[in-house]
């Protein structure tokens, strides 16, 4: 028998299927013959049988390098149960599993073996595995070797010395998400020996993708799953408090709903998981759930708080209709996520260069929901992925979102990026932009050149939003190791020569605010709205800004009396409660621009 009848007969025998999907048939043909790969596929495509068939082809054992035990565990349940020997090496393992395990192996009896990098990397394991005769090595997972990727583990780059320690021995790397700098970069840190490379199609088109931002999260997320209380789902939320929450709510609302976060009882969350997956359950939980599951009929994802990354987002999505059949991935998102996720990453260990990628990711996310073109087409573009016609299955494409046409405002952003010299990030520019009489800015004479001062119409937090369009655009680009500094790309010349236009949404994120009434029982009239509005806009851009929370810049108390006296000079804002000389120093020029700005418009 050749390889390819061999393989075919695998896939029918062994798996039972009939035809291979996509790429698999030529994957696994350039590991049979002992090459290094790289294979991109989206959640759900069939990636393990890239190397599960070259396992059972190629002599020798195979190692699978996989993260979590979960993962592990279930992949070598469903092959040992389609007869394959199947085994892992990790920590649930006591002694005596153990010297069995090594003794079937060898002993010749274990085909895959799935173990941890860490384990893996320990020299014990490595002299070990010496001894043996590998067929291959599969590392799933692979974008936790990027530094780029939205997920590293210190403990994947280690991998980058298995070249070394079994130089003849295939290796293939596997994820579902990875950019194109991502690729490059796995290839390069696992040293892959003239790769082949495989990306398939990151579309999933059978998911619908809707995002809204936040208004009201219960009265949105109910509308959503009126008519879906017989089906199975996922709704993330952030923190573990609101998870627990919201499970009980929707209890009382009668969903079948059930918490799960990693701080619940281990018992608790085995017995939620597999009520899950038996039946139609809608799990709320943090992102502790989901990986590794492969439940085909998830037929809803709900994000009630916005993913750190757009790879973030695209892997949870992507637990929805594994099974082909229509699914729908949904969520509202709001500013105050923003902020919260920025503390986290600044709270985090990671390296300050680190903390910058990962506020671009965060901030290219939320590029892509204050978008007004079709969700799939940009969300493919941010892969690398280049489709020109619209999708028909999201919410862009079926309602166009009201959009306002922001050409001039794009153009004296993109001219202030310009006569500043493409050195400064997103805040010196905004700085410029309104005016600000920030020192650095005097000191580098930009208070002098012709762009200084042109945008006070616009709030900061505006002209982030717009600045976030630009860049979701690939017309601005952030330079992730200079400070973020901005620059223009090609891509600029229409708009900044009026050849093209910039239409922005209209209902960007709308805060959740609940005015307090003030004393006396008198209710707020809506130009006073707006002015509170626009001052807690200047907050969060602010708070955002210097990643501290919104309070600790002023309390609601204080955006209360401002709105309420409305100061227009600094003497008149020093006299407000919570304002003193530092936070004025501080802070109070861009407040009095929102009041003089609002002072200015309600006038006319
Ligand atoms: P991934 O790891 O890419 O998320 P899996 O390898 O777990 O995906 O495969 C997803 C599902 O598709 C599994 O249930 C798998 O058995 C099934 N599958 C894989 N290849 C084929 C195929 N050629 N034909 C039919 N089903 C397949
Ligand atoms: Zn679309």
């Amino acid at each position: 028998m050749n390889h390819n009848q061999n393989v075919k007969s695998i896939l029918e025998t062994v798996f039972g299927y009939s035809e291979f999907r996509g790429d698999q048939e030529a994957i696994i043909n350039h590991v049979i013959n002992g090459q290094d790969g790289l294979v991109i596929m989206p959640t759900g495509g069939g990636k393990s049988l890239c190397y599960q068939i070259p396992a059972l082809v190629r002599p020798g054992i195979a190692l699978v390098v996989s993260p979590l035990i979960a993962l592990m565990e279930d992949q070598v349940t469903a092959l040992k149960q389609l007869g394959v020997p199947a085994a892992f090496l990790n920590s649930s393992l006591d002694p005596l599993e153990k010297k069995r395990l090594f003794h079937s192996i060898n002993q010749s009896e274990i085909t895959l073996l799935y173990l941890a990098p860490e384990r893996l990397m320990q020299p014990s394991t490595l002299t070990w595995l010496k001894s043996l005769s590998l067929s291959l090595i599969a590392i799933d997972e692979a974008h936790c070797v990027s530094q780029w990727g939205h997920d590293f583990r210190s403990d994947y780059l280690a991998l980058g010395a298995l070249k070394s320690h079994f130089p003849s021995v295939p290796r293939i790397a596997l994820t579902a998400t990875a950019t194109p700098e991502t690729q490059q970069e796995i290839i390069n840190n696992l040293e892959l020996n003239s790769p082949f490379h495989y990306v398939s199609s990151f579309d999933r088109s059978n998911i619908h993708y809707s995002v809204q931002p936040r208004k009201n999260a219960k009265k949105q997320l109910l509308e959503f799953l009126n008519n879906r209380k017989e089906q199975s789902g996922v709704i993330y939320c952030l923190s573990r408090n609101k998870v627990e929450k919201t499970a009980a709510w929707l209890q009382s609302e009668g969903f079948n709903a059930l918490p799960y976060h990693a701080g619940l009882d281990k018992e608790v969350r085995s017995h939620h998981l597999s009520q899950f997956l038996r039946q139609d359950v809608i799990m709320v939980a943090t992102i502790a759930f989901g990986m590794g599951i492969d439940k085909p009929d998830v037929r809803f994802v709900c994000h009630l708080d916005l993913p750190k990354s757009t790879e973030a987002y695209y892997q949870e999505t992507g637990r929805a209709g594994r099974d082909g059949e229509s699914a729908d991935a949904w969520m509202v998102y709001g500013l105050n996520d923003v902020v919260q996720l920025t503390q986290m990453v600044d709270n985090s260990e990671l390296s300050p260069e680190r903390k910058t990628q990962e506020r671009i990711k965060l901030n290219a996310l939320l590029g892509w929901c204050e978008g007004t073109e079709c969700r799939r087409k940009t969300l493919l573009a941010y892969f690398g992925e280049v489709r020109e016609d619209s999708c028909g299955n999201c919410d862009t494409c079926s309602t166009p979102a009201p959009t306002w046409d922001a050409t001039i405002a794009g153009q004296k952003l993109l001219s202030c990026i310009l006569r500043t010299g493409q050195r400064f990030g997103a805040t010196y520019v905004i700085d410029v932009l309104v005016g600000s009489t920030n020192q650095r800015i005097i000191d580098n004479g930009h208070h002098l050149i012709s762009t200084y001062g042109i945008g006070k119409e616009y709030s900061i937090s505006k002209w982030r939003s717009i600045l976030r369009q630009l860049i979701v655009k690939q017309q601005v680009h952030v330079n992730s190791d200079a400070f973020g500094a901005l620059s223009l790309s090609p891509k600029a010349k229409p708009l900044l020569r009026s050849e093209a236009k910039l239409l922005l949404r209209e209902d960007l994120v709308e805060k959740n605010i609940e005015i307090r009434k003030k004393p006396g029982g008198t209710s707020v009239s809506p130009t006073d709205r707006k002015l509170w509005e626009l001052l807690r806009e200047c907050r969060s851009a602010i708070a955002l800004e210097l990643e501290i929370p919104a309070y600790q810049i002023f309390h609601d108390a204080t955006l209360m009396e401002m709105m309420e006296h409305k100061p227009l000079n600094r003497d008149q804002l020093l006299l407000i409660n919570g304002v003193g000389e530092k936070k004025f120093e501080r802070y109070g020029m861009q407040f009095l621009n929102v009041l003089i700005t609002h002072n200015n418009a309600t006038k006319s």
